[in-house]
């Protein structure tokens, strides 16, 4: 034994178990067979050496050492010389070894095996170059090792496998020879998520368990720590993932209810308040639906972002719909107002436009909110979540494009709708007819629908009646006679209005047929009406049962209903217009006003909605837009009516601008049928017109 070796033995780095190890050897003139006993009853490993500079065995030893050796020794002496070029090595230094060492997973024997090599020659008593002693140590990945690592560091059932077959609980990781790259084969195991905690219980091992075991684990664990790493981030991105919203990287709904809830109950003083916005982007769906889903994931973004840059960091942003957001405000001055102007700023921000695609597309939508403010813990997450969903009901249907902060009246007024959408069940379930006269039970309490109509006027110097719009009426017992405004969003939302559509055609047809066959009639008919699939079918057979000529019946949609119409919707809407029936585009001016759309759609009659018609002789630009509207209808050969006609100069105007049909209060209000039927029977009575109905 030289020097260095015993310079080993006595070094006082040493843990007790290695010292007992030392001295054992140090007692007893020891052989390389007795050595490798020790090291691998002692220490565990599977096989052990103790090597000299030139590589060769450095104890007297037996033959199933030597053939063991001779077989290992090709793969070993790389380390030594590995580690005879460097100094410490940096693995030895991070675990606080205090002598150089090496290790390295490799297949040894055929098994995968981590192989160590220290210099058993203290740093500070440096034996010359070649004269050093090495301690080789080889403990096998698979079997023993692995239960010892299952058992001691936390690595439920660890196992080794050549290939991946990890069952779904299991995680596995692949091993690679150092080296070469070559790879080993796996250890599996069942994981102890967090993967730190598993981490947390493998670094006591350096400490506790002898140097060079230590060592060799510490490869074990390099790679247990760096596929731990992989795991955790790979834990910690399906975390990510599962709180956050992979689109807008926004938190999603849970991770908001968990935010919301850790905020509600850590309000403590009087004095503070909170406040949740939920936020609803008007007029989305239809950018989704006519741009596709591509621009639609690149609006929600820019809004995100538009949204993200006025809010601070305690705040919390989430996304928990398609196009609902929410966000949490966890500190708000006590009736102060600061939550409002900034969801103002938030409305505000989302109106202007958007620019997509590199600039190509430029989007306006729009933003609802509702807010509700909580200031202590009488309030339950559902309660204050319920509220705010009350008030952004409220602001959407106020108008959208605004904020409103919760109240109790609000819980009234939603109350109230209630109340209306199953009334109007109960009516449109009850089928009724018009106009036969409906006996006092009928009339009882929910009321009866109507249908008003109002006339509709050739735009030249006669103004004779040319036709009616249909426009719905509900006489309400405790209400009064509601308009269609009323109740007509309520009816959409309440998934009845093709059912009320239906109820107005029937009996709007029934009436026109008794009129004189010049008179047409206009019906307004729903986006989701057109989308039914037998639309067309069901029209047609209702004119065909009342006895009303198609070529008789136009049908209103709105710019909306008609541009986010599919392609099972057009094909019914042109297969109602080939048999006669006249399809108008209402309230133009008002939607997206695309002239690129009046050109593309098949429709025969445009609509310029009241608010145009207005501008006459208020605004010197709206007889401009007028004259405009009706130059290109002209040159495009469709029919206009202007709507909501209440002056003289506005008809007078209208009639020299080459407007085909008239509309509104100065020609004639909308009015039950019998009122209307007197009106036909004045027709060509043209010194009412413009006068006696203002
Ligand atoms: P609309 O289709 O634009 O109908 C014209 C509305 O303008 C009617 O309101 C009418 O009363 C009003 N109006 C007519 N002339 C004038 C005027 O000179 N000045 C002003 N300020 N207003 C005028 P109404 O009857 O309250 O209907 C409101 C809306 O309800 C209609 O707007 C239509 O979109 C919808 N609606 C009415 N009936 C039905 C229906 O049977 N089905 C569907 N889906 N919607 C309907
Ligand atoms: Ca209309
Ligand atoms: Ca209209």
């Amino acid at each position: 034994m030289g020097a260095g070796y015993a310079s080993f033995l006595a070094g006082d780095s040493l843990t007790p178990k290695e010292r007992g190890f030392a001295s054992e050897l140090a007692d007893n003139p020891v052989s390389a067979e007795t050595f490798g006993k020790i090291a691998t009853t002692v220490f565990g490993y599977n096989a052990a050496f103790l090597v000299n500079s030139t590589g060769n065995l450095a104890l007297p030893s037996d033959d199933e050492t030597s053939h063991r050796f001779k077989w290992v020794r090709p793969l070993l002496q790389p380390l030594i010389h590995k580690l005879e070029g460097s100094t410490q090595h940096p693995l030895g230094q991070q675990i606080g070894f205090a002598k150089p060492g090496r290790v390295e997973l490799m297949r040894l024997e055929g098994r995968p095996s981590i192989a160590g090599v220290v210099s058993v020659m203290s740093p500070s008593t440096a034996a010359p170059a070649g004269n050093n002693l090495y301690l080789l140590a080889i403990r096998f990945l698979d079997g023993a090792a692995l239960d010892t690592l299952s058992r001691e560091q936390g690595l439920a059932g660890a196992r080794y496998a050549r290939s991946a077959d990890q069952g779904a609980d299991e995680v596995a990781f692949q091993i690679n020879a150092t080296a070469t790259g070559e790879p080993l084969g796996f250890i599996i195991w069942k994981p102890d998520l967090p993967g730190s905690r598993v981490l947390g219980r493998l670094a006591p091992v350096l400490s506790g368990a002898g140097l060079v075991i230590a060592g060799l684990f510490f490869a074990l664990m390099a790679r247990l720590r760096g596929s731990l790493k992989e795991l955790s981030e790979s834990e910690h991105h399906a975390k990510h993932l599962s709180v956050h919203d992979v689109l807008t990287g926004l938190p999603n709904r849970s991770r908001f209810a968990d935010r919301f809830g850790k905020c509600l109950a850590a309000m403590k003083s009087e004095d503070e308040s909170a406040a949740v916005a939920l936020i609803d982007l008007d007029r989305f769906k239809h950018v989704n639906d006519t741009y596709g889903h591509a621009t639609g994931d690149e609006l929600l973004r820019a809004a995100v972002a538009r949204m993200g840059s006025v809010i601070t960091s305690a705040d919390t942003l989430a996304r928990v719909g398609g196009d609902e957001f929410a966000l949490l405000l966890p500190s708000i001055k006590k009736g102060g107002d600061q939550h409002v102007a900034l969801c103002n700023n938030i409305v505000e921000r989302l109106r202007s436009p958007f620019q997509l695609r590199g600039g190509d597309l430029v989007i306006r939508i729009g933003a609802s909110i509702g807010i509700s403010v909580f200031d202590d813990h009488t309030h339950t997450e559902n309660e204050v979540l319920r509220r705010a969903d009350v008030a952004l009901y409220e602001a959407k249907t106020a108008g959208r494009g605004r904020v409103i902060v919760y109240n109790s009246s609000l819980d009234r007024r939603l109350e109230a709708r209630e109340t209306l959408k199953s009334e109007l069940r109960t009516l449109l379930e009850r089928g009724q007819h018009f106009p036969a006269p409906l006996s006092e039970a009928q009339v009882s309490d929910v009321g009866h629908l109507e249908v008003f109509f109002q006339g509709v006027y050739r735009a030249d110097r006669e103004c004779g009646l040319s036709g009616a719009e249909a426009l719905v009426r509900w006489r309400h017992p405790t209400l009064g006679l509601l308009s269609p405004d009323k109740f007509i969003p309520i009816a959409e939302e309440a998934g009845i209005i093709d059912q009320l559509g239906e109820w107005v055609l029937c009996n709007a047809a029934k009436a026109a047929a008794t009129w004189p066959a010049d008179l047409s009639l206009a019906v307004n008919v729903s986006p989701s009406q057109i989308r039914t699939w037998d639309f067309d079918i069901r029209i047609l057979s209702i004119l065909e049962e009342v006895g009303l000529s198609p070529s008789r019946l136009e049908l209103e949609l709105t710019e909306a209903a008609l541009f986010n119409i599919d392609e099972t919707g057009l094909a019914a809407l042109m297969r109602l217009r080939s048999r006669g029936v006249q399809i108008a585009l209402d309230d133009f001016g008002t939607g997206y006003s695309s002239l690129s759309h009046l050109i593309q759609f098949n429709i025969d009659r445009i609509k310029i909605d009241r608010s145009f018609v207005k501008l006459l002789g208020t605004k010197a630009e709206g007889a401009a837009i007028i004259s405009a509207i009706l130059g290109l209808s002209r040159t495009l050969g469709k029919a206009t009516t202007a709507e909501g006609v209440e002056t003289e100069n506005q008809r007078d105007f209208l009639v020299a601008a080459g407007c085909t049909d008239l509309q509104g209060f100065l020609l004639s209000k909308p009015e039950p049928l019998h009122t209307f039927l007197s009106t036909i029977d004045q027709r060509n009575d043209p010194s009412r017109h413009g006068k006696s109905r203002m």
